[in-house]
């Protein structure tokens, strides 16, 4: 059986959700969009990406043609439609349907969907072996043109690193800015630690500001660990005594090697194991309810 797609005021059977080939968020990549976890029949931090994705559309110039709240209900509802207890969601709201030049004043309303489905999780064995990544020559766009902050249709940016990385046959890229500092990868952030110190790129370096990364944080000062949005180069990642990536389908997932140097002993560290832990026993704690 299908998913039940939340598109435009009501759910529709897979096959029937169906967007328009003048929607310039094919036509143009022009749409913001969010990727969601619900964990144990929780929406995890919704009020977190609800706001990033109105942040985005603000940016962008885009009135989303629903309000915070009903948008929340319609990712909630979206879960219950397809009795998902454990989902992915997607939102994404395009600029819309309008002719085949670039003009948003153009399309009249924004295209609003949501898709629930299965999580499928990454295989343990990674989180226990971790990734092997390098940097890619593909930069990460600057703030001063799409500021990466803006969680865009326009992906292709990282889609190149991905490419690059899929060449090199690893399954990350890490993006440097135009200054080459450590920026992000393709759809994570990124952490190291040095003598207990955790260190990410500051969010004006370019780059999203990930809800995973800001939990990390909260976890991390919590747990009495200095943390650092500082800045740093591929040097500082060689010569790290751990380095990590967060993101929300991944959560906390470690990395051994970057550019064929070895982190540390080759093996995840002890602060990522341990923010890891933590992570996962917050992520039990019922928040946002799909079914109360
Ligand atoms: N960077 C990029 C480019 C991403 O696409 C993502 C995934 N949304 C992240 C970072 C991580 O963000 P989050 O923790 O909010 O999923």
């Amino acid at each position: 059986m299908g998913l039940k797609i939340y598109l435009d005021g009501k759910f529709v059977d897979e096959e029937e959700a169906k967007v328009s080939v003048f929607d310039h968020g094919f036509l143009y990549g022009d749409g913001v969009f969010e990727g969601i976890r619900a964990y144990h029949n929780s929406v995890f931090r919704l009020k977190d990406h609800v706001d990033r994705l109105y942040d985005s559309a603000k940016a962008v110039n885009m009135e989303i043609p629903v309000n915070k709240e009903q948008m929340s209900e319609i990712i909630l509802e979206s879960c219950r439609q397809n009795d998902l207890k454990d989902a992915y969601i997607r939102v994404v709201v395009s600029r819309g349907k309008g002719d085949l030049g670039l003009d948003p004043r153009k399309c009249s309303v924004p295209t609003v969907v949501c898709i629930a489905s299965s999580i499928s999780i990454y295989p343990e064995e990674m989180y226990e072996k971790g990734l092997d990544v390098i940097t890619v020559p593909t930069r990460r766009n600057g703030p001063e043109g799409v500021n990466p902050r803006i969680k865009s249709l326009n992906y292709l940016n990282n889609i190149m690193a991905k490419i690059e990385a899929n060449m090199a046959g690893v399954p990350e890229a890490i993006l440097l800015n135009q200054e080459g500092y450590v920026a992000e990868c393709t759809g994570d952030n990124i952490f190291m630690v040095k003598n207990g110190i955790l260190k990410t790129p500051a969010i004006h370096l370019g780059l999203l500001e990930g809800v995973t990364r800001n939990e990390v944080i909260a976890i991390a000062r919590k747990e009495g660990i200095d943390v650092q949005e500082t800045t740093f180069t591929r040097y500082d990642l060689f010569v790290a005594d751990e380095v990590f990536l967060t993101g929300t389908a991944a959560e906390l997932i470690p990395v051994v090697k970057v550019d064929d140097r070895v982190i540390a002993d080759g093996k995840p560290g002890p602060i990522f194991h341990k923010l890891l832990q933590q992570f996962r026993e917050i992520v039990k704690e019922p928040e946002a309810l799909i079914f109360k």
